[in-house]
């Protein structure tokens, strides 16, 4: 996954793209990259490493004042794929584009360069506009949130452009005046920059299928491909920030009703001994970062305090693209350290976004008894993953795969006899998710939690 932006502006564009990149960062830690244009030139700069580590502001090379375009990206990527923005030059153009999304590929391609060899072929016999649009209609299968800043060697101008595949499966956010424009993966960079000082006129979803670029000539929008949403339901449980909105859903409000749900689809209150107030012997406490709205949404159904319980060291970074199991696990238990005041002596709820392969939940849980949890429940914003992702390559064992056709409560039961340290766990159902997000239905993706693939029947 990629967080991605786009800026187009007269004045200090290098530095109000960087502080909209910061604002991504949580969409890609493995790599940065910023690509600035002007009228004549076009330069790009990218490596391994969280944007702050790779860019500086006061020594920045993209703050150049002829440039009016950058385009950047956080990259979740695998560095080995390449960095990212990637460039495409041909005789008239110079192009960098970098995408948050999924394209069919060989294998060793980025998804930039599996887009690049379709444009590249429709570049041949036309200009970048038709082309992009051309590029567009022959990827039906294929998914993105794409930015690209393209140079047009023989107008000596720059053109920034924004697309979003026709099923909107990856969010992408923007924001323009009339002689300015920011695009960006989620609303909450947007936010920030308009806490800056920022104005904008408009602020909205880019609407899938669609097109619009930027350039002297002004702004233009065009409906390249019929809109059918398949936004991924994953984005409001786990990717997204708490503070985004997406297609007009808050993402901290979705996961607060995910933990409403669970209280309610599992007779928490019941369960819990808590209809009629709070118990000092039970504890709800989320696993940071990832935990923390569905907590809040839990507490608030059960009508009891939520508190802390497990502190996260922030600086060990991401640990979920750890392959070898053992590591995962060394990581998990380097990452998060347990408050006993909190859970000594007492029942413990706690809850998460997700279980894939059951390996944080395991070395939390067994941390937590330790510390003198008495039981451990593990609470799961999200349902049983039977699929992996249509896009996601890697074989992982995924905890509740064997159990699939079960109910939500049989397969939270047989989990938790592969987690020893667990007593309970308890899922989301698929129809909840939904309810929970708020959108219609047949515009969602649960194609990990339910097998409705939204690339087939609706071409
Ligand atoms: P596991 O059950 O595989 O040990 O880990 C699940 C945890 O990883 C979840 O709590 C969630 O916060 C995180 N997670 C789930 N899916 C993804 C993903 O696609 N990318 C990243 N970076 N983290 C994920
Ligand atoms: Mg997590």
């Amino acid at each position: 996954m990629q967080g991605v932006i786009g800026v187009y502006a007269r004045e200090d564009v290098g530095k109000r793209s960087l502080y909209t990149l910061y604002g991504v960062q949580h969409r890609g830690q493995e790599s940065a990259g910023i690509a600035a244009a002007g009228d004549r030139s076009l330069r790009v700069w990218s490596a391994a490493g969280l944007v702050s580590r790779v860019f500086d502001e006061r020594y920045a090379p993209f703050n150049h004042p002829d440039d009016y375009i950058v385009v950047g990206c956080a990259s979740g990527e695998d560095v080995t794929g390449g960095l990212t923005p990637l460039i495409l030059e041909t005789e008239r153009y110079r192009i960098a584009l970098t995408l948050d999304g999924y394209l069919p590929k060989k294998p060793g391609d980025s998804n930039e360069k599996a887009f690049f060899d379709v444009l590249k072929a429709k570049l041949e016999g036309t200009s970048i506009v038709p082309a992009l649009r051309e590029t567009m209609w022959s990827l039906p299968t294929a998914y993105y949130s794409l930015v690209a800043a393209v140079l047009d060697k023989k107008d000596n101008h720059s053109i920034l452009f924004a697309a979003r595949d026709p099923r909107g499966v990856r969010p992408l956010h923007v924001a323009r005046s009339k002689d300015k424009l920011f695009v960006a993966s989620e609303s909450a960079p947007v936010d920030v920059l308009e806490g800056m000082g920022e104005v904008f006129d408009d602020r909205r979803d880019v609407v899938p299928g669609s097109l619009i670029y930027i350039s002297s000539e002004g702004i233009k929008e065009e409906q390249v491909l019929e809109p059918c949403p398949a936004h991924c339901a994953f984005e409001w449980v786990y990717f997204g920030r708490p503070d985004s909105v997406m297609e007009g859903k808050s993402v901290h409000v979705a996961r607060k009703n995910l933990g409403h749900a669970l209280v309610k689809t599992h007779g928490l209150k019941k369960k819990y001994g808590v209809e009629n107030g709070p118990r000092k012997d039970l504890a709800v406490i989320p696993v940071p970062d990832s935990g923390r709205s569905v907590t809040t949404g839990v507490a608030e159904g059960l009508g009891v305090p939520a508190d802390e319980g497990i502190i996260k060291n922030a600086y060990l970074g991401r640990t979920y693209l750890i392959y070898d199991p053992n590591f995962r696990k060394t990581a998990s238990d380097l990452k998060h350290n347990v408050i006993r005041a909190t859970v000594g002596g007492k029942k413990v709820a706690i809850c998460d976004d997700s279980i894939v392969r059951g390996t944080v939940s395991e070395s939390v849980a067994k941390n937590l008894r330790k510390a003198g949890a008495t039981e451990v429940d593990f609470l799961v914003s999200y349902a049983p993953i039977f699929y992996p992702c249509f896009s996601d390559p890697a074989d992982k064992p995924l905890a509740a795969k064997p159990f699939k056709g079960k109910s939500v409560e049989e397969i939270g039961n047989l989990v938790a006899e592969n987690l020893p340290s667990i007593d309970h766990v308890l899922f989301n159902t698929p129809e909840s998710i939904v309810e929970s997000i708020g959108l219609p239905k047949q515009h969602v993706c649960t194609y990990c939690i339910t097998g409705v693939d939204p690339f087939k029947g609706k071409d």
